[in-house]
């Protein structure tokens, strides 16, 4: 974890000099884990990471990828990975009009 922390401090200043700018897929990809776990620490991702949280709104590539990391850490947080049933469930009570 400690690797990844300093990755994370780059990657936030790279991206704090550049907030007005987009970032590519390639970055996005990169701190979208760093985006969920904020979240699930009960952080302000989007605030503190405003320019992912802009182009998740305009990449469904990566808003999927995003959506997919959140749902399984969300599993993961909620006591390991139920069994397939019940992971259905959890994804149909998430997403009622799927
Ligand atoms: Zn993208």
């Amino acid at each position: 974890m400690k690797e990844a922390s300093r990755r994370v401090k780059q990657l936030l200043e790279a991206i704090s000099l550049t907030q007005d700018e987009e970032i590519d897929c390639s970055t996005c990809l990169d701190l979208v884990p760093i985006y969920v776990d904020r979240e699930l620490a009960g952080a302000d991702a989007a605030r503190e990471l405003p320019a992912l949280r802009q182009h998740l709104a305009v990449c469904r590539e990566c808003l999927e990828e995003y959506e997919a990391l959140r749902d399984l850490a969300r599993l993961e947080a909620a006591g390991g990975l139920p069994g397939r049933d019940e992971l259905l469930r959890q994804l149909r009570r998430e997403r009622p009009e799927a």
